[in-house]
């Protein structure tokens, strides 16, 4: 059994070993986005809260999603409801989350492929939203952007921004945390407890230890997002449906743009790049997936993606490409209200499911759809919807509140984390050259944090995410895990392993140029001077 470290969200359970019995007014399934944005509001609303999240926070489709903090854009023809929500949103959120936020800005750009009329219909749709928009000259676009294709006829403003999802996750659930709420990571449901038409609480198992745990709650909110009819088949409700719309994003190896990119057009595949921190990122496909846990990436997506970067920045293909990942989208398919066909016809706007009206068992709610750019807004619904089946008048107060992590109260800057850290750069020693990750900031993470998993320390720091994708900084980071008393030799590798297979799923549909010969060499590495099989 591996020792643990002293990170007060894993500390919870610990303590509560040998009592098999929680409990709780509110239980949250669910610790992506919509969970974390749940348990904040409910905490902040005063009530008692515990979360549970059958993986680390921000491993479901929060932490593979294209990082986009939508200005509505996409949506003010298709989709109006979105495209005003998304208005609301993203001033909301810059104010509440402001660190968790790059204002890159976003362009909405007609390609020679594309109907230069659309952008007339898009100018409409974004006036009806309230949506700042404003056209610009092609040759002004193309000097803030030297990159872009320079046969676009014509290109728009828009306040888009990239969002750290991560970062956004942890804050929600450190301020619901802060508020008294438990947050059970690697805790899944497997079972709800239903009696005399209500809900009554739920069995989790401990995903670390293989204990089982019964929570007593008096309320349970669904925000499991793609896996939430699962939860539902717990509770008897076998006609709710999710299609999982699957897409997949590649992350090229630097900002080949510094603004959100979008082609102006109705939404399709591969037409939005995002640059996010040091890399950008191409996306997004949205194929029907059968399950939400089996969602591999073909060759024929990944060249498709590749394909569509071209169009909006000529040479993407020479450019290096460094992971490609699939995330999925929750979309409800309620038998009721007949079938879905094509995903990406699907409204993205949200919906709060009563399961007192709809199937008659009370004190469960499920969250539907949605965005990640309006996850404020969706626990604000469900919230609502709670307490209004409660009888209480308990008022929402996200719209003020900032969550710990935003004291600086400003987006952040590409630049920011190297100016932050320059100076103890100088005298210590640097594990992770790409994401600049000093040892005492690791060592802090590997402590605060606990557990085994470096894949979880990747997801707090973004260790190993840059060009060699771990080769060089993972296994000085295992023997710091060793050296830090967290782990013994053997758990120590094991970790590593695991790390390596999952860093390798996102390498090997993308080997090709550079990045097959990060690849060897990662491989000669690993394989041929640690040989990690066999440690
Ligand atoms: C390819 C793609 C790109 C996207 N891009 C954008 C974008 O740029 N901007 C934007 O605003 N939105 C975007 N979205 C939408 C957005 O990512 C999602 O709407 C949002 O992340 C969903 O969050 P969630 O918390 O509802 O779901 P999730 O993040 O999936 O969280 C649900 C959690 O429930 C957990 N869970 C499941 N079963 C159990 C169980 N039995 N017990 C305990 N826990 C369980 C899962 O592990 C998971 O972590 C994108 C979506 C996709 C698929």
């Amino acid at each position: 059994m591996s020792r643990r470290g002293s990170d007060p969200f894993r500390d919870t359970p610990n303590s509560m070993r040998g009592v098999p019995q929680l409990r709780a007014e509110v239980l949250v399934i669910g610790g992506g986005a919509t969970g974390a944005g749940v348990a904040w509001d409910a905490a902040l609303r005063g009530f008692d809260v515990v979360l549970v999240e059958r993986g680390d926070l921000a491993e479901g489709t929060s932490g593979r999603f294209h990082g986009l903090l939508h200005s509505g854009g996409r949506y003010v023809v298709k989709d109006p409801v979105a495209a005003e929500e998304c208005v609301v949103e993203n001033t909301i959120l810059r104010a509440v989350i402001p660190d968790c936020i790059e204002d890159t800005g976003g362009l909405f750009v007609t390609t020679p492929d594309d109907d230069p009329a659309y952008g007339d219909r898009f100018m409409d749709g974004c006036r009806a939203a309230q949506l700042p928009a404003e056209e610009i000259e092609v040759a002004d676009a193309l000097r803030r952007e030297p990159r872009l294709n320079p046969r676009i006829r014509r290109a728009f403003t828009v306040p888009d921004a990239s969002i750290d999802a991560w970062k956004t996750v942890w804050s929600f659930a450190r301020g619901a945390a802060a508020h008294g709420a438990r947050i059970l990571t690697y805790h899944r449901v497997t079972d709800l407890h239903v009696s005399d038409g209500a809900v009554s609480g739920a069995r989790l198992r401990n995903e670390l230890t293989g204990e089982d745990l019964d929570i007593e709650a008096g309320f349970i909110l669904n925000a499991s997002g793609a896996w939430a009819a699962q939860i539902l088949h717990m509770a008897g409700i076998e006609d709710v449906g999710v299609v999982p719309g699957k897409g997949i994003m590649i992350a090229m190896n630097h900002r080949l743009v510094d603004t959100v990119i979008n082609r102006c057009t109705m939404p399709a595949d591969g037409d939005i790049l995002v640059p996010i921190r040091t890399v950008s990122v191409i996306g997004t496909t949205d194929i029907r997936a059968a399950d939400p846990d089996e969602i591999p990436v073909t060759q024929a997506e990944v060249d498709q993606m590749l394909d569509d970067g071209e169009r909006l920045v000529p040479g993407f293909r020479e450019a290096r490409a460094l992971r490609v990942w699939a995330g999925v989208r929750p979309l409800f398919q309620d038998a009721r209200a007949g079938e879905v066909k094509d995903t990406r016809d699907v409204s993205r706007t949200h919906a709060v499911v009563d399961h007192r009206e709809r199937d008659g068992i009370g004190g469960l709610l499920t969250m539907s759809g949605g965005k990640l750019t309006t996850l404020r807004l969706m626990a604000q619904d469900i919230v609502d919807a709670m307490c209004a089946q409660l009888g209480e008048e308990r008022p929402c107060r996200t719209r003020e509140e900032r969550p710990p992590g935003n004291e600086d109260g400003d987006s952040y800057r590409l630049g920011s984390r190297l100016r932050k850290r320059e100076k103890t750069l100088q005298d210590e020693q640097l594990i992770c050259e790409c994401e600049l990750i000093g040892r005492a900031r690791l060592e802090e993470a590997m402590r605060r944090r606990g557990g085994e998993s470096l894949d979880d320390i990747r997801r707090s720091l973004r260790l190993g995410m840059g060009p060699c994708q771990g080769g060089f900084c993972i296994y000085r980071a295992t023997g710091i895990l060793h050296a830090v008393d967290r782990l013994d030799g053997e758990e120590a590798s094991a970790s590593l392993r695991h790390f390596l297979q999952e860093r390798w799923k996102g390498v090997w549909p993308i080997l090709y140029g550079d990045q097959l010969r990060q690849a060897r060499l990662d491989d000669w590495i690993f394989q041929g001077l640690l040989d990690v099989e066999h440690v």
